[in-house]
């Protein structure tokens, strides 16, 4: 059935996005004063805080929500013969082709049929050479003396770190199968990048967790992942109506796959892959146990020691794509006094400052006030200290950057310890004591339901 091309109706354009994520210091182009690094980005104070949360939201979830699941953090350069037994020499590549004229360079599936047909440029309309395959990972050298024995490389998927570990990880943690593995890190592919922002970069992070689960009951697994992952971001108060599932056609599926699902996420650019769930059948583990040359079967003690392949489901999703769906799902504007204004909806236990702390006006105590309540917060949530400029102006510095919830001490505080808590999605306002703000805030952040 062919997927009915949805178009796009949300407010962000990747030009908004992109300059909003640097004026207010979410992203910025790697080595700017150098003219930029394609492909590699740097997050800034905000960026890394929403990062972190969206880090932290989804480890939670994998580890801490699940008894049988636990984390590993392995090394970026592993053994060359790692990406042999993983396929990746052989078969991690793209079809590229250059323009002869303009020097452009496209990967093969991702231009026109009609243009790799009639060998001409999208660009400028000169030759294209033939299409050749192109390997994806970044290759360096270990070692003062660079030869052929000093090659490495820089990791293209976490995946392998939690393969090679398996047997250290079930036994050091006496886990039974079924159990899972996660993971987050840094990942590297020699990507052709040109637009899109951080869609897709040379360098990013990965979240991933690999499920493993006795043969002929992965399929079943396989459903319920998917159902997990599905019901997870619901969780983080994104837009469903802008995910949908895309399954693998026969063409489409990696060479260790017997079955895969991508979550996509209609992005301004349209739909696009936000996550991948995918089952690897006993690809990987039997792989290794065959470079390797050691036993890698799985022993079940609780069928009379049968040894087994495991198979394995594997939940893989891009950490910094998923700041970007998260940026532009929160992306936002209003109107007020007839100017447009950017709100970002972040949902408030992802946006990077949960609450700003405003004295009305600088004089007569209430900055050393509202530091103090600041300080008190501090303690539990990422808080925001302003006092610069008309209250009415800093409450719109908030609600750009997605703050949920802004805190005023004014006169009234004074006398009765009594703050104005004021909400970024409603602009409702509510008067609570100080001494309440923090419980208030967690139950705030427990109930959230997304309302614009
Ligand atoms: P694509 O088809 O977009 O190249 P892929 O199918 O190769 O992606 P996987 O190898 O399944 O991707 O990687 C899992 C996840 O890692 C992807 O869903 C994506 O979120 C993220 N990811 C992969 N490549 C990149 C990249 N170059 N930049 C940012 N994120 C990436």
């Amino acid at each position: 059935m062919p997927e009915e091309e949805s178009v796009y109706n949300g407010k962000a354009t990747m030009e908004k996005i992109s300059s909003l994520a640097k004026r207010k210091g979410f992203v910025f182009q790697s080595s700017e004063i150098y003219g930029g690094q394609n492909g590699a980005w740097d997050y800034g104070p905000l960026g890394v805080e929403l990062k972190n949360k969206i880090a932290a939201a989804w480890w939670k979830e994998m580890t801490r929500l699940n008894d049988n699941i636990v984390g590993l953090d392995a090394a970026i350069l592993m053994h060359p013969r790692v990406w042999e037994a993983s396929g990746h020499v052989e078969n991690f590549t793209d079809p590229l082709v250059d323009c002869k004229k303009c020097k452009a360079r496209f990967r093969a599936d991702q231009i026109p049929p009609e243009n790799i047909e009639k060998k001409t440029c999208p660009e400028c309309g000169g030759e294209l050479t033939e299409t050749r395959n192109f390997n994806l990972m970044f290759k360096t050298s270990i070692g003062p003396v660079e030869d052929s024995s000093s090659v490495i490389y820089l990791r293209p998927e976490t995946a392998q770190g939690i393969y090679v570990n398996y047997k250290n990880v079930a036994q050091s943690a006496r886990l039974k199968i079924p159990f899972g593995i996660a993971q987050i890190g840094k990942a590297f592919r020699n990507e052709i990048v040109t637009k899109n922002f951080i869609f897709r970069t040379c360098e990013f992070e990965q979240m991933e967790m690999q499920f493993f689960v006795k043969p002929g009951s992965d399929e079943e697994w396989f459903d319920e992942w998917k159902k997990r992952r599905w019901a997870y971001y619901n969780k983080l108060g994104v837009k469903m109506e802008n995910f949908r599932w895309h399954k693998h056609g026969p063409d489409e599926l990696a060479h260790y796959a017997k079955d895969a699902y991508d979550i996509e996420y209609l992005f301004p650019m349209g739909w696009k892959e936000l996550e991948g769930v995918h089952n690897r059948s006993d690809y990987d583990i039997s792989r290794h146990a065959e470079y390797s040359k050691k036993d890698l079967q799985y022993i079940d003690q609780d069928d009379g020691n049968k040894k087994y392949t495991p198979f394995i489901i594997e939940t893989s999703a891009g950490l910094t794509r998923n700041l970007l769906m998260i940026l532009c799902d929160a992306y936002d504007e209003d109107e007020a006094n007839g100017e447009t204004r950017a709100v970002l909806r972040f949902h408030p236990a992802l946006a990077p400052i949960t609450a700003a702390v405003l004295p009305l006006v600088k004089k007569d105590g209430l900055a050393e006030i509202a530091q103090g309540i600041a300080a008190e917060l501090k303690e539990d949530f990422n808080v925001d200290y302003d006092q610069s400029g008309a209250i009415g102006r800093r409450y719109r510095r908030q609600d750009e950057i997605g703050t949920p919830f802004c805190v005023t001490a004014d006169y009234e505080t004074k006398e009765n310890g009594s703050v104005t808590l004021r909400f970024r999605d409603s602009m409702e306002q509510t008067r609570i004591h100080k001494n309440a703000l923090a419980e208030r805030l967690r139950k705030e952040i427990k109930e959230y339901k997304r309302i614009k």
